[in-house]
């Protein structure tokens, strides 16, 4: 029923509007008291569809099977939520920065150690009555972006060689002088401070007196959305091009081709009239696949820097500067240099893994009252710590293993053909790109013979339930997912 309730909410929506909301809701399960649950990948796209598609959602659900009742909305991977951004997301409106919500498994970032124990789950049931008025949006709301977190600033961000380039260019551009690099266009995998120094931008240039809007890709799809329903598309288009900066963060999530055209015009005309751009991605603009080609070119014409993965230096040194902070709020806290040491030199990942592995100690010396040392370190953060960097797996990487490994050819696994022989292995293939690649199932599709993203989820869906009862097939995907970590 979800993809025949899917394709309804595509005919009623149209493309565009589908694809910026829908694209990235998965079905998980649909119980016998009639809920039905689904996922979302952020924690802003929830409430969006929280907010505005509760009634059709059901009505549709209903007419396609009668006994749905209830619709469940949980992000997904998220185990805690920050109270400190739900509340401010509260007080503005519902909207929050989609970055420091985009919680995954094992992100306590900047969480002290009662927020981690008052934390739920983020499964919350949807379809509360929401107040009247909150669909509609006036064009004086348009130029209020989202949220900054007051702790990302240019004194909290230490410096290191993998982000010094970055950080002279963010640096630069706060500042008060002529634009020099439009756009700006910063790079990096997940948890490396992108976020963190866009809002250290934000924040000095808006110190400044200049006329700043801080948006993620979301919220941009939100707010232009919403102004074409309440037709003020245009006053929406003013206000964008009256401001002096402009930050777009994860940019990799602009979907939608009305949406990326009116990207390209406020691109375009703020660029033309010398005010500044700044985006972030968790990839190069060259990688930006769903990204309409113009809008990349654009993006590639500014400065383009990319930001590595910290090297023991810089992360010892992140550590260091937490532990400040942290010291300043618990008095009687004591981190050895060694157990610094220790968590810098096998916490090796990320920014967000460091904190949280900070995190976890602090919560454990607190709770247990019990002192920090190197065992209790090893011990408490034996998960974090690994023994290999992952690579990054490419959806080439899989293709070829996978024909290899089943002597199908790779045309034969991108064709159209159904033989059975052929069918299981592409399934197992697109199933790999989704778990070991950051791509959509839309991308993915694409990769895979022009294929819809239905098709991908189904194949997803299959390997799932095929593996659940098949530990010989298990096996062989964990031999192929080593065949391709290593
Ligand atoms: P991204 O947006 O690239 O995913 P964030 O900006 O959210 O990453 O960073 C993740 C966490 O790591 C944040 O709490 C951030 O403050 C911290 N962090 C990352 N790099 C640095 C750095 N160089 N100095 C201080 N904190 C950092
Ligand atoms: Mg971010």
């Amino acid at each position: 029923q979800w993809s025949r309730v899917k394709k309804r909410l595509r005919a009623e929506l149209g493309e565009d509007v589908f694809s910026s909301w829908f694209a990235r809701v998965d079905l998980e399960s649909r119980g016998a008291d009639g809920t039905v649950c689904l996922s979302v990948p952020t924690r802003f796209l929830k409430q969006w569809i929280q907010s505005h598609y509760r009634d059709r959602l059901i009505n549709l659900w209903q007419s396609e099977c009668g006994d749905i009742n209830r619709i469940e909305l949980t992000v997904r991977g998220a185990i805690r939520a920050r109270p400190s951004v739900v509340a401010q997301a509260a007080s503005q409106g519902g909207v929050a920065t989609a970055g420091s919500l985009k919680s995954s498994v094992g992100d306590t970032r900047s969480m002290s150690v009662p927020d981690m124990m008052q934390s739920r789950p983020a499964t919350v049931s949807a379809f509360r009555p929401v107040e009247s008025g909150s669909q509609s949006m006036a064009a004086a709301d348009v130029l209020e972006g989202a949220a900054l977190d007051p702790k990302y600033t240019f004194s909290t961000f230490v410096e290191g060689r993998s982000n010094a380039l970055a950080l002279a260019a963010a640096r630069q551009i706060a500042g008060n002088g002529p634009v020099t690099y439009n756009p700006l266009y910063l790079h990096a995998s997940v948890g490396l401070g992108k976020t963190h120094l866009l809002h250290a931008i934000a924040a000095e240039a808006r110190h400044g007196g200049r006329k700043v809007l801080y948006l993620t890709a979301e919220h941009f799809m939100y707010r232009f959305v919403a102004a074409l329903k309440s037709q003020s598309a245009l006053a929406f288009k003013d206000t964008l091009r009256g401001i002096d900066l402009l930050l777009i963060d994860d940019m990799q999530f602009l979907h939608g081709k009305q949406v990326q055209q009116e990207f390209c015009h406020t691109l375009n005309s703020l660029i033309d009239g010398a005010r500044q751009v700044v985006v972030a991605a968790d990839r190069a603009p060259g990688e930006l696949e769903t990204l309409d080609d113009r809008v990349r070119s654009r993006l590639a014409g500014g400065l383009v820097v990319g930001i590595q993965t910290p090297d023991y230096e810089l992360r010892r040194a992140i550590l260091a500067n937490r532990t400040r902070q942290v010291a300043a709020a618990h008095p009687n806290f004591a981190m050895p240099d060694g157990v610094l040491d220790y968590v810098a030199s096998n916490v090796t990942a990320n920014g967000r893994d460091l904190e949280g592995a900070l995190n976890r100690l602090v919560a454990h010396n607190q709770l247990t009252n019990q002192p920090i040392t190197p065992e209790m370190a090893e011990l408490t953060l034996r998960d974090l710590v690994r023994t290999h960097e992952p690579r990054r797996v490419k959806i080439e990487d899989i293709q070829r293993v996978v024909s290899k490994h089943y002597n199908v050819s790779k045309p034969d696994l991108l064709s159209a053909r159904r033989t059975r022989t052929i069918v299981r292995p592409r399934q197992i293939a697109m199933y790999l790109a989704k778990m070991l690649t950051p791509r959509s199932l839309p991308e993915i599709g694409r990769r895979f013979g022009n294929r819809d993203h239905t098709t991908v989820l189904h194949a997803v869906r299959k390997i799932e339930e095929l593996v659940k009862n098949d530990p010989a097939l298990a096996q062989e995907i964990e031999l192929l997912k080593r065949m391709l970590d290593s």
